[in-house]
This record gives structure tokens, sequence and C-alpha cells, in this order.
């Protein structure tokens, strides 16, 4: 339930249908958020709502769509690490740099597409996307929709350009400056890193 993701990835898991076919527990859920709580209080109630509501038979129910904080959860190398006699069980922080640029590079595209991107928890970003995707496809400002408590409880937030674009490139040249120990991937994978920006990750 305290999955963070961008409100891009937002509008891929509402595109799948059992998310659609979900959405009444969706907004059920997200009417039960507490109010005005404290931060501690907000993910208190959070946690204790029980797992996600896409959750299918102990199975993710969406999960061609799931967003990224689920692919990465419990991942602790890239697949092709595995059969590397030099892999130490743990995910270079050159790979950590890459995976948040490429979320904030897709914000940073919702940006140049006019809209208002934003993140947070997996609950509240998928209901407020579930009543507003359009407007929020057209540029709308869903800031001031988004119930008090929720931003007390630091759940969703909307980070603006500028932000974005600050971090986007800190994290960029961490991955293009830090030199992992294990060092690049196996010469016949990639020839470059920017090969390496190029290979799909999880
Ligand atoms: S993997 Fe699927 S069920 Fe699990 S938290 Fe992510 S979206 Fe929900």
């Amino acid at each position: 339930m305290t999955v963070l993701m961008s409100s891009a990835e937002g509008l891929d898991l509402l595109a799948h249908p059992v998310a659609q076919a979900r959405l009444d527990a969706l907004r059920a859920r997200a009417a039960d958020l507490p109010h005005e709580p404290s931060p501690r209080q907000a993910l208190d109630a959070l946690l204790d709502q029980g797992p996600c509501v896409f959750l299918e038979n102990h199975r993710c129910g969406v999960h061609a769509a799931r967003p990224d904080g689920c692919r990465a959860a419990y991942v602790w190398h890239e697949p092709w690490f595995c059969g590397r006699p030099d892999y130490d069980q743990c995910v270079p922080a050159e790979l950590n740099a890459l995976r948040v640029a490429r979320v904030y590079e897709r914000m940073l595209a919702e940006v140049e597409a006019g809209r208002k991107p934003f993140w947070g928890f997996i609950l509240p970003v998928t209901a407020l996307l579930a009543e507003h995707a359009e407007a929020y496809r057209g540029g709308a400002d869903l800031e001031p929709l988004v119930q008090p408590h929720w931003l007390q409880g630091e759940l969703v937030e909307f980070p603006d350009a500028a932000r974005l674009r600050r971090e986007q490139a800190e994290h960029r040249r961490i991955f293009q400056d830090e030199r992992s120990p294990l060092g690049s991937p196996r010469a016949d994978d990639v020839a470059s890193r920017d090969d390496l920006a190029a290979i799909p990750l999880y």
C-alpha cells in the first residue's frame, strides 16, 4: 500500500482491465483514508487497510501495468547480472540512480505534454486519476482537488518542473560518473554506458 508511483504510471495502471474492474473498491478505500491525521497516523491508517486493492488471489491483478516501485521491490540485481562470477548480490548505486532518473524523465515528458504531474502512494494516486484522468490529460492542475490529509500524510506531492529537471540531472550525473565495482555489463551485452541506459530494467 505504500508503493510510490508517478501520475504517468497511474494512467498506465488505470488502462489495465483489472484496474477498471476495481474502481469501486479503489474509491471505497480512498474514502476511508483518515481525515486530517498526523503524518504518522495517516501512514498507520494506510497500513491498516490491508493489501493493495489490485491483489487478486495472492497475485498482482495488474502485473503487466504495475508501477516501477512494485517492479523494483526485492529486486537486488538486474537480469544481466545473472551468472556473472563477480556478482555480489547488490544493485550498484549507479543503477539505482538510473532508475530514479528514468522516473524523473517520464515526469518531465508529462510536463512537456502540458500536464502537471504528481507522485504519491499507489492508492491516492490511482484514486485521484480514476476520477480526473481526462482533466489531468488535458493539463488540469489536480492539486486543489487533493484532500488535505493526503498532503499532510505526504501521500501525494506535486513537484514543480524546476525540481524535476534538477533532480533528473543529478541522478543522471550520478549514473554517468559513478563507477560500479562490478564494471559495466558483459561486453557482449553492451558497448558503452549509453547502451546501458537503453537496457530495460527489471
Ligand atoms: S505488485 Fe500489484 S498487487 Fe502488489 S502492490 Fe504492486 S500493483 Fe499492488
